[in-house]
């Protein structure tokens, strides 16, 4: 008998539901090596195989929260993709807990023509302050709870999430009187590192440096976990929720710098009303909006966000190209805000409407309310408009197909 063929007894069996995948959140653990502490988690079930080890770092001084809360934004995303529910074999935040079911929600339903779902997610257990976790011992003799944490909460630490472009610059430059730390995601997993990757952290560093705020540096190997599935569009938002959650010891509020404007409601997964529901009990993740065009201006005014610029990544290494939709965008809102004499010195080709043409012609969706601020803005008569105006037209139609498919047509990144 073929060893395939249905038995009768397996015939006459009723056809319930289908089991739920479960992505299950296992094993933490925090590490030491090299000057580096991280938190990390087993993951496996559903996007996560048979199996990976996600780990948060933070290269330098400092300590992570020990419990699996900074999971939780980045679990519920890949299971939201793979339709699979999150189970977290850990403590984590009460508040964060409660506040990632709404998210997660939320961002299903943005990303339901691509495909997620409202996953549940459980925890073994669910701690109201997780203050009161048992303190870990780091190698300096330092513990998790004690000296670092109720001290630094006291004098409300304050980390912006930095990286060179025009969103975080400004952020940064409206918000001096109040943000302590920067945080710079630093991409050293492969494949997402190159040399270029490596020049253009060194200048960050250099950057935060002359600013005189400490960088907190952090990375992580996540992106094993998220590309497949929600990719870099839809999970970046709770990427950096994982990161706000995992430097909780340290900062008592974690701000990021919104692409949109205030208002703007865009489906994306970093977003004024979704952002907030990631905070825990310990750290308020904080959206911050401002137009493109008052960003801009601010950025063109300050000589050490101009001498920083980083809008590019295109272009391998430091620098920008002046070529792509993101640099040939910048350098569009600069000229708008009077500030075209200064975009020599940060782009390495010159701003026309030929080079708006053949950069846009790969929609760019996620861009949409950008370029259309641009178009707006822009004198009826300026050839640049004309261009601009071509790329909206080909990003709204390329939003029409994508939703009659089903498909992701573009990757932008946050900033
Ligand atoms: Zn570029």
């Amino acid at each position: 008998m073929d060893a395939n063929a249905t038995s009768p007894a397996a015939a006459r069996q009723p056809t319930g539901p289908v089991p739920v995948p479960q992505l299950v959140v296992e094993d933490l653990r925090t590490e030491w090596f090299d000057g580096v502490v991280a938190i990390s988690a087993w993951m496996r079930g559903g996007p996560a195989g048979d199996g990976l080890r996600v780990r948060f770092r933070l290269h330098g001084a400092g300590v992570l929260d020990p419990t699996a809360t900074a999971f939780v934004p980045v679990a519920a995303v890949a299971a939201s993709w793979a339709g699979s529910d999150v189970v977290i074999d850990a403590p984590v935040d009460a508040v964060a807990l409660a506040g990632a079911r709404r998210a997660i929600t939320l961002l299903a339903g943005f990303g339901s023509d691509a495909g997620a779902s409202v996953p549940s997610i459980t925890a073994s257990e669910v701690i109201a302050d997780t203050r009161v976790i048992p303190a870990e011992v780091t190698p300096s003799g330092d513990t998790v709870g004690s000296s670092h944490a109720p001290d630094a909460r006291d004098r409300h630490q304050v980390g912006l999430f930095f990286t060179r472009g025009v969103d975080s610059t400004a952020t940064l430059l409206a918000d001096a009187d109040t943000v302590t730390h920067l945080i710079g995601i630093d991409w050293v997993d492969p494949p997402y590192c190159t040399p270029g990757t490596e020049a253009v952290f060194a200048s960050t560093r250099m950057a935060a440096a002359e600013r005189g705020l400490p960088l907190l540096r952090v990375t992580s190997n996540v992106r094993d976990l998220l590309d497949a599935g929600p990719g870099w569009r839809w999970a970046f938002g709770p990427v950096l929720a994982s990161f706000g959650l995992a430097v909780a010891p340290m900062l008592s509020e974690v701000r990021i710098a919104s692409a949109f404007g205030p208002g703007d409601l865009t489906a994306v997964s970093s977003q004024e009303l979704l952002d907030p529901w990631w905070s825990s009990s310990q750290v308020a993740i904080v959206h911050r909006t401002a137009t493109r065009l008052d960003r801009t201006a601010a950025v063109a005014g300050d000589p050490w966000a101009m001498r920083w610029l980083k809008v590019c990544w295109m272009r391998s290494g430091d620098g920008n190209c002046g070529r792509c939709p993101k640099c040939l965008m910048t350098m569009t809102a600069l000229y708008i805000c009077g500030a075209g004499d200064r975009v020599a010195g940060c782009f390495e080709a010159p701003l026309s409407a030929d080079a708006v043409w053949s950069s846009t012609q790969v929609p760019r969706v996620s861009a949409l309310p950008i370029m259309q601020e641009l178009v707006g803005s822009l004198h009826p008569d300026d050839p640049l408009r004309h261009a601009w105006e071509g790329a909206v037209a080909v990003a709204k139609q390329a939003m029409e197909a994508e939703k009659t498919v089903g498909a992701t047509t573009d990757t932008l990144g946050w900033e």
